[in-house]
Order: C-alpha cells, then sequence, then structure tokens
C-alpha cells in the first residue's frame, strides 16, 4: 500500500503482488517455526491441513466435555474420529479439532472452515479409545486432559504447547480488499448456517450468504426430539401436527440469521441429508431396551422398539447417494412447506423490524426439472403466497444430469448454485469422506491427479459439466444467476475458473471470503494480461 502512495505501483501491480496465501496467512495463528527448530521438536502424528491456523490444548473425547472444560475456562481440543452434526456445538466450545478419519470435504474439515477453527483430520495413527479416554499413536498414550497443539496448515500434531503467534489484521488489509473489489466481477457471498457465520461473513466483506445449510436448526437438542416425532409419525395429520410445533423454533433461527445480513441476498437452503440421520443409531437402542426390560418398563419397551423398526426401516446402503435432498421434499412436502413458514415468518417478522433482505430459497439433489415444478407447487409456493412473501426460488446444480438437463431445470429456477463437493462426488463416484485418506495420496503420488480435487476443481470433468450447465441454463432463463457454494468457491485457482465461465459470484466458508475477494479481482488481471510476479 505504501508503495501504491508513493508512486510506486499502480493498484492493479500491487493487487498482483499479493497471493491468496499472504491473506491466509494474516487470518490464523501460526506455530512458531524457530521454537520448533531450536527445540528440535518432531509431529507426534500427522493428517490432514483440514483447516488452517494453530491450536493448544487440553485433549477431550466429546462435544460436551469440551462444552463443560471451556465453560470453567479451559482451551481444549476436540479428538473425534470423525465428527457429526451433533457435535458443532463442540467446535464453538474448542481451539481446534483432530480427528482420525475423514477428508477435506468431510464434515469435521467445512464446519471447521465455516467457523475458522484450526482442523487436522483424517490422522489415521491416531487410535481413539473412547471407554480409557485416550488415544494412541503407536507407544505413546494421550490421555483425556493431556495438552495438545494442532497445526492445521500442515496437518501435523504436537505433545505439548507450541508458541503461536497471531497476527493483528493492518488497516492495509482492509484497504487492499477494497482495492479487490473495484476490479472484480465476480460477487462474493459466504457460507453462513448461524448469526456468528454471518457475522464473521459480513465482516470479512461477504455481499450475502450464497449458502444456509438449515439441518442444524433440526439438530438441537430440544428439536431434535420434535423432529424424530416428524420422521417416526405414522401418518400424514402427525407429521404436521408436529412440524407446527417445530416452525417457531426453526423461525427463531432464520431471523437471528436475517437481521445480521439485513439489505444482502441470502440463499436459504431446504432439507438436504438422510432422515435416518436425526434418529438414534440401533446399537444405542437395543441396549436402551434392554435396560427398559430389566427394569419392566414394558410402554417404554414397546416405544423404543417402534423407534427400532424405523430406524431399519429407514437405513439405505448407499445413504449419499439415497432417500435425501429434494427426493425428501417430494416424499415428504409437508418437510419443506413448514420450512418455508418457518423462512416467511421470519422475513416477515424482520420487515416489521423496518427491515429488509433478498430471500432466496434453494432446493438441493435436483436431478429432474420435475422434481422442482413439484416441491414448487406443493410445498413453496402456495405458503409464500398465503404470507404474501416474494422469494426466488432456484436450485443447487450438484448431480451429474442436473448439469446435462440444465436447460430444463432453468424454465423452473430463478438461480443455480453449483454444488461442487457432490459433483465431484458424483462426476468421480469418489465417496467424498473417505477419498483423501484411502487412495487420494496414492493417485497424487504417482500422477494420475496433479491435485485433491475436492479442494480444487477438476476443470475438464467437473468444469465441463458445470460449462454445459452454465450455457444451457443462461440459454434458456437469460435472466438466471449462477454462483457455486461447493467448498471451491473459496479455492483461487477454482475461483479464477468460474469467472472464465461466467458465475455470477462465489460462495465460500467466512473465513475465505477476503481470499475469494483478492481471488475474484485477480481472475479479472489475469484475464486483462496483467503480468503476475513469480517469487
Ligand atoms: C455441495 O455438495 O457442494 C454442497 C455445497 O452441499 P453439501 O456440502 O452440504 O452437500
Ligand atoms: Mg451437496
Amino acid at each position: 500500500m505504501d508503495m501504491i502512495r508513493e508512486g510506486l505501483l499502480t493498484k492493479e501491480e500491487a493487487l498482483a503482488r499479493v497471493k491468496p496465501e499472504h491473506i491466509t496467512g494474516l487470518l490464523y495463528p501460526r506455530i512458531d517455526e524457530k521454537y520448533l527448530r531450536e527445540k528440535g521438536i518432531k509431529p507426534l502424528a500427522k493428517g490432514l491441513n483440514a483447516s488452517p491456523g494453530a491450536a493448544t490444548g487440553r485433549v477431550v473425547f466429546d462435544a460436551d466435555t469440551a462444552v463443560k472444560w471451556a465453560e470453567k475456562g479451559e482451551k481444549v481440543i476436540l479428538v473425534r474420529e470423525e465428527t457429526k452434526p451433533d457435535d458443532v456445538h463442540g467446535f464453538y466450545a474448542s481451539q481446534g479439532i483432530l480427528t482420525s478419519r475423514g477428508g477435506m470435504t468431510s464434515h469435521a474439515s467445512v464446519v471447521a472452515r465455516a467457523i475458522g477453527k484450526p482442523a487436522v483430520v483424517g490422522a489415521e495413527e491416531v487410535r481413539i479409545d473412547y471407554d480409557r479416554r485416550e488415544f494412541r499413536v503407536g507407544n505413546v498414550a494421550v490421555r483425556e486432559g493431556d495438552v495438545i497443539t494442532i497445526d492445521g496448515f500442515t496437518g501435523e500434531v504436537y505433545l505439548g504447547e507450541i508458541p503461536t503467534a497471531k497476527t493483528e489484521l493492518p488497516r492495509e488489509f482492509f484497504d487492499l480488499l477494497e482495492m479487490a473489489d473495484e476490479i472484480r466481477r465476480l460477487g462474493v457471498r459466504a457460507n453462513a448456517d448461524t448469526p456468528e457465520d454471518a457475522r464473521i461473513a459480513r465482516e470479512f466483506g461477504a455481499e450475502g450468504i450464497g449458502l444456509l445449510r438449515t439441518e442444524r436448526m433440526f439438530r438441537k437438542p430440544e428439536r431434535l426430539q420434535i423432529f424424530q416425532k416428524v420422521i417416526m409419525a405414522r401418518d400424514q395429520r402427525e407429521r404436521r401436527e408436529a412440524l407446527r410445533e417445530l416452525i417457531p423454533h426453526l423461525k427463531r433461527d432464520f431471523l437471528d440469521i436475517f437481521r445480521v445480513m439485513e439489505g444482502l441476498k441470502v440463499t436459504v437452503r431446504l432439507f438436504d441429508p438422510p432422515l435416518h440421520e436425526f434418529l438414534p443409531n440401533p446399537e444405542d437402542l437395543l441396549e436402551k431396551i434392554c435396560d427398559a426390560r430389566m427394569k419392566g418398563d414394558e410402554e417404554e419397551v414397546g416405544r423404543l422398539e417402534y423407534v427400532l423398526k424405523r430406524v431399519r426401516e429407514l437405513k439405505e446402503a448407499n445413504p449419499m447417494m439415497g432417500h435425501r435432498g429434494v427426493r425428501v421434499g417430494v416424499t415428504n412436502p409437508e418437510i419443506y412447506e413448514a420450512q418455508t413458514r418457518a423462512i416467511a415468518e421470519a422475513y416477515l417478522e424482520l420487515r416489521k423490524e423496518g427491515k429488509d433482505l433478498h430471500l432466496q430459497i434453494m432446493i438441493p439433489q435436483v436431478c429432474d426439472y420435475r422434481e422442482i415444478e413439484y416441491v414448487k407447487k406443493k410445498a413453496i409456493e402456495p405458503v409464500l403466497k398465503e404470507l404474501g412473501v416474494n422469494a426466488a426460488i432456484g436450485t443447487m446444480i450438484e448431480v451429474v444430469r442436473a448439469c446435462l438437463t440444465a436447460d430444463k431445470i432453468a424454465r423452473e429456477a430463478d438461480f443455480f448454485s453449483f454444488g461442487t463437493n457432490d459433483l465431484t462426488q458424483g462426476t468421480f463416484t469418489f465417496s467424498r469422506d473417505d477419498v483423501e485418506n484411502k487412495f487420494m495420496a496414492d493417485y497424487l503420488d504417482k500422477g494420475i491427479l496433479d491435485f485433491d480435487v475436492f479442494q480444487s476443481l477438476d476443470f475438464e470433468g467437473v468444469g465441463e459439466l458445470m460449462k454445459i450447465a452454465v450455457r444451457k441454463g443462461k440459454e434458456a432463463n437469460p435472466n438466471l444467476e449462477i454462483g457455486i457454494c461447493g467448498e471451491h468457491g473459496g479455492d483461487p485457482r477454482s475461483i479464477e475458473f468460474c469467472h472464465l465461465i461466467g458465475l455470477d459470484y462465489v460462495s465460500a466458508s467466512p473465513y475465505r471470503v477476503p481470499v475469494a475477494r483478492l481471488a475474484a479481482a485477480h481472475a479479472v488481471l489475469r484475464e486483462k494480461g496483467v503480468e503476475f510476479p513469480e517469487y
């Protein structure tokens, strides 16, 4: 910035000198490398560098303990084999997350990046024994309460405390990004599903929410029970009754986020995961049935046996390709209807407060335009009409067939948002939760892939599908707005591709918003032929 002021560099030349890593490096604490060298400290284990930053804390093995210890003022690292949405309260309470399984788009990775917590995932040498409350790496045992340090930049895990340094963000950081905003054509939004995420995103310059995942709203303890009643319902009447109980809770969550995003676009995605994820696991249920039987509580036995029956009915061989997303909306339109009602009521409440925003409702996992037609007619439009609310209705494009039939889909949609996590999974038939720990390293070592396609877009395959969808979509509906909300939306190389194929915006996790702003400006500069220095 000094060099611009002194006339030594143009704004464009200056922006070209700043690399995305420079921005990322400023946002997160780093391990003091000099300290490691001087003391000759070697890592205990290594996993994937899923979310940047370094963190030190006492090991805890479950989310509730993380919260309890954090309330007492302890700094903790949540260590799990893998994480589930029920663990998210533990993420907020922890300094960082370590898992022994999972890949770069697994739950732990996505959530940690979204909320800016350092994470190392898939550290396979880490063997956790939950019963003994310890993990082992070879002969070394680390017990609950022992201190470890994780480095989300390198994926390394250390015993004990390693000093870190956090840089204060200089004013120039924000000035530089404003310069990038003047140049970029792509919009930059954020993936955010809590008011905290939304606030961080907005502070970092997000121009709206490109993906508000709604599933965590169903998992908060008091709601999970009600939602389980929805799933267990014997008929539609019972299901609707349970959903009615849920609406005020959902509405409150929407309103909290809408307030933060006043004036901006907010894209709310309707329910996406398979229903069985919301039910207890069969082993726990069997145990509870035994307990109830021992106590002679026949009524409880009957109730639990019914739950177990439903859990077994809902079990699928391939849940990722199963009864999820819009397929749940088609079979149970009342779920989408209830969500739409909560969204619309929250929106009206916001308006009563004298505030406004641009509402967008997004349907996930669409493979055929008739799915959209059906849920719009059965679940979404009647509610919007009844309440007099205007909202754009659009779809995720995350299924291969949706790309290939994008013209038909575009006639039913106001916007597309590429879900490149699922689209990459579907294009390669690589499980997004497993690939990085199973064969990705071999594919990279042996030169079969040049990079991890779940982190950076595969232009030749997934990118071709995106191009088809953009072309067909815009031809059929020239007003179609097109964005991306998969993890690639925060990756600089992928952002340049999105710029080149004519997307309107990218949506990235809050801590990647600054990088996305810079990368979007870089895309314009490269297109203009501005020279980028090599270091
Ligand atoms: C995607 O598939 O890219 C996406 C954004 O949705 P999710 O990660 O929630 O499946
Ligand atoms: Mg998806």
